[in-house]
């Protein structure tokens, strides 16, 4: 069994009670629930919707039961454009990325090594802490949601994906902080980022490990599998270096989203049992003690095309039935 067993949805799934009359009517055992505002381009769009989401009635009865059937929430999305909008561009340009081609760019996350943005991003996330409050103290505030996306200055151009996004996670752990006690921020590791960085973590930062670019009808530690093979390689090394306390699987097994191609309307979905039985296995032998998985387009909308999704199973996994 996990300590912490929980499933991402969007945003948008929680002022219905859909979502909330499944986790809370079904004799389930999950006790994490991530809202998602969807990532992509538009990511600090749908974090604005969010945000104005947090002061309706809809949400405050959706906390409310989660609250009362004591399920913890948290809050998990692509913030680093919410927090250093692309409009300061315009003034600030040396804030930015410089391209492979010399040229300061707006378009996805920002120079690492200047002092200034690091300064401004420290203070969004001071104010960020005090709007999406998760009742675990865990932050998901990652940058932005591209594969690899580097400065390429004279400052940073020595500097791997994943040493900026240390750089960018640590000042954006070190705001939360200062914006809530105790507040605690992942390194997400994925993609480009799954290589271990070489910049220390600061002591509130912990390990979150998203295996996206992985194979998804076959485990991950299938042993004739080169695509996991890659996905997992630098795991046992990424859970040493950012120490397993706090460390967190978030996984796509229930994410109907991504075999919807993040097209609506949702396909219908199929839980691969085998396989995420599998993956938790491995994940507990590694030491994992927090799982997740999306859990995006399994909403009302697809339960009016499909019926119901295979939740309890999922549910018992985590749970170790
Ligand atoms: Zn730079």
């Amino acid at each position: 069994m996990f300590r912490e067993r929980g499933i991402v949805i969007h945003a948008e799934d929680c002022i219905n009670d859909y979502w909330a009359d499944r986790l809370t009517g079904e004799g389930l055992h999950l006790n994490v629930l991530g809202v998602h505002p969807a990532g992509g381009h538009d990511a600090h769009q749908t974090m604005e919707q969010a945000i104005r989401m947090l002061s309706t009635p809809e949400w405050a009865k959706f906390a409310s039961r989660m609250d009362k059937a004591g399920i913890a929430i948290e809050f998990e999305m692509h913030a680093l454009s919410w927090m250093l909008e692309r409009e300061k561009f315009d003034t600030h340009p040396h804030w930015f990325r410089e391209d492979a081609d010399g040229n300061r760019t707006a378009q996805f996350n920002c120079c690492a090594s200047e002092p200034e943005v690091l300064e401004y991003i420290r203070e969004r996330a001071c104010a960020l802490a005090k709007i999406f409050v998760p009742d675990t103290n865990k932050y998901y505030f990652w940058i932005d949601d591209v594969a690899s996306a580097g400065c390429q200055c004279e400052k940073c151009r020595s500097l791997t994906p994943a040493d900026q996004c240390m750089i960018l996670t640590n000042a954006i752990a070190e705001g939360l902080e200062a914006g809530r006690s105790g507040a605690k921020q992942s390194y997400l590791a994925y993609c480009a980022t799954l290589t271990p960085p070489k910049i220390a973590p600061r002591h509130n930062v912990f390990l979150e490990y998203a295996p996206i670019q992985r194979d998804h009808d076959r485990p991950l530690n299938a042993p004739d599998c080169p695509k996991n093979a890659g996905e997992i390689a630098t795991l046992s090394e990424l859970l040493a270096y950012f120490g397993k306390t706090d460390a967190k699987v978030l996984d796509y097994w229930m994410d109907n989203s991504l075999f919807s191609s993040w097209k609506r309307p949702p396909k219908e979905f199929h839980l691969r049992e085998a396989v995420c039985r599998a993956d938790a296995a491995m994940y507990r032998e590694l030491g994992f003690d927090a799982v997740t998985s999306f859990g995006c387009f399994l909403g009302q909308d697809y339960a009016e095309l499909y019926g119901d999704t295979p939740l309890a199973v999922y549910d018992g996994i985590l749970y170790g039935e």
